[in-house]
């Protein structure tokens, strides 16, 4: 369908680029929207508020049965597990145990109409068998136009030669019907229906902060694809920051960002090749490093450029001869990572980013 990849990204790029530029208007619009389908919307600022108030939403003492559908489940909620028992989502699909709540994370929310899109879920088969559903979203996780979807949904899935539309694309814009199933000892199966109470929580978690800063701002066209995880060398190895993770964090922790970037990127430049909305990562992190270089003191400021110039300098490393004594002096302590660059045939570092820099000059 998509014959250009490259117009599509663009496309994809501008589509969350109007969004991001305008969010709090589109969110009251949005939320507007849910109210009168009948969906309860609650603003959440953090990972603990989460977790406390779907605890809140439990009706029994204890002994309540969840099952999440997240990428992962918030921390905080693992430690109030006194609270409930949890049901994987594959027990609860095969009618092993009852489950009165369902926790998952919506992909995108369409303002235009108010409707909630959920992608390749591994309980959409269990909506409608909970009494809450619990629906995360991200605050930056929305679209203006129902026809905006159709090139991000595309990007989702797939990889640079091979994109696809998912498989499973749900749509919630009202809550869905709870079967009830009442047996009379065992005879006179009779099915009822009734509304399942849907939550959707406007989560913050940060993005709010992301948002103030003009320049990483962009970060915030994501749309949790995964793919700058996969080709990222040093998360393969570490697995400590994914590329937009790296990002997002350089917002939060004043004193450990610095080392934190200069620690766990290589300016490789394979998550700007990968990412499907078109975010610079190289460009957001050497502002972000440039910027750390600008704040320090002069003591500081030194070894800061020494590391940052190396960084940069690290696209330029044409011969084998350069790139074993740059990652021999980078990476002393880190053995696998060391070892896995030096694997690494030329050209592994992302020249092409380093020719833009140096036009750029
Ligand atoms: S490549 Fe990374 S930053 Fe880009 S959309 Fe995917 S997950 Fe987000």
């Amino acid at each position: 369908m998509f014959q250009d990849i490259q117009y599509i990204k663009t496309r994809a790029n501008l589509i969350r680029q109007s969004y991001i530029e305008d969010m709090e208007k589109h969110l009251l619009a949005f939320e507007q929207k849910l109210i009168n389908n009948g969906i309860q919307v609650v603003w959440i600022k953090e990972e603990k508020e989460l977790s406390e108030t779907i605890l809140k939403s439990f009706s029994k003492p204890n002994n309540n049965k969840i099952a999440f559908d997240l990428p992962s489940i918030p921390k905080d909620f693992q430690e109030k597990n006194a609270f409930f028992k949890q049901i994987s989502i594959k027990e609860f699909e095969d009618f092993k145990d009852q489950v009165e709540h369902l926790v998952v994370k919506a992909n995108f929310g369409v303002v235009e109409n108010g409707t909630l899109v959920l992608v390749d879920k591994e309980s959409k088969s269990c909506f409608n068998k909970v009494e809450y559903l619990h629906i995360i979203l991200d605050l930056n996780n929305l679209v203006i136009k129902q026809s905006d979807l159709e090139p991000l949904l595309y990007l989702l899935k797939g990889d640079n030669n091979n994109f696809s539309f998912p498989k499973d694309i749900k749509f919630i814009s009202g809550p869905i019907s709870q079967i009830i199933n009442s047996t009379n000892f065992g005879f006179d199966e009779k099915f009822t229906t009734k509304p399942v109470k849907t939550i959707v929580y406007f989560y913050d978690n940060g993005i709010t902060t992301i948002l103030e800063d003009t320049v990483l701002r962009e970060s915030l066209y994501c749309i949790d694809c995964g793919k700058c995880k996969n080709v990222c060398p040093v998360y393969k190895h570490t697995q400590n920051f994914t590329p937009i993770e790296l990002v997002y964090n350089n917002c939060f922790d004043e004193n450990r960002k610095t080392t934190q970037i200069f620690e766990n990127t290589t300016l490789c430049g394979n998550c700007n090749e990968v990412c499907p909305v078109l975010i610079p990562f190289t460009d957001l992190l050497i502002f972000e490093m440039q910027k750390a270089k600008n704040k320090h003191s002069r003591e500081r400021n030194i070894d800061l450029y020494k590391y940052f110039s190396k960084r940069v300098r690290m696209n330029k490393l044409y011969t084998w001869y350069n790139k074993y004594f740059f990652i021999k002096k980078q990476y002393p302590k880190n053995k696998k990572l060391a070892n896995y660059f030096k694997e690494q045939k030329l050209p592994f570092f992302n020249i092409k980013m380093s020719h833009k820099n140096e036009s750029n000059d």
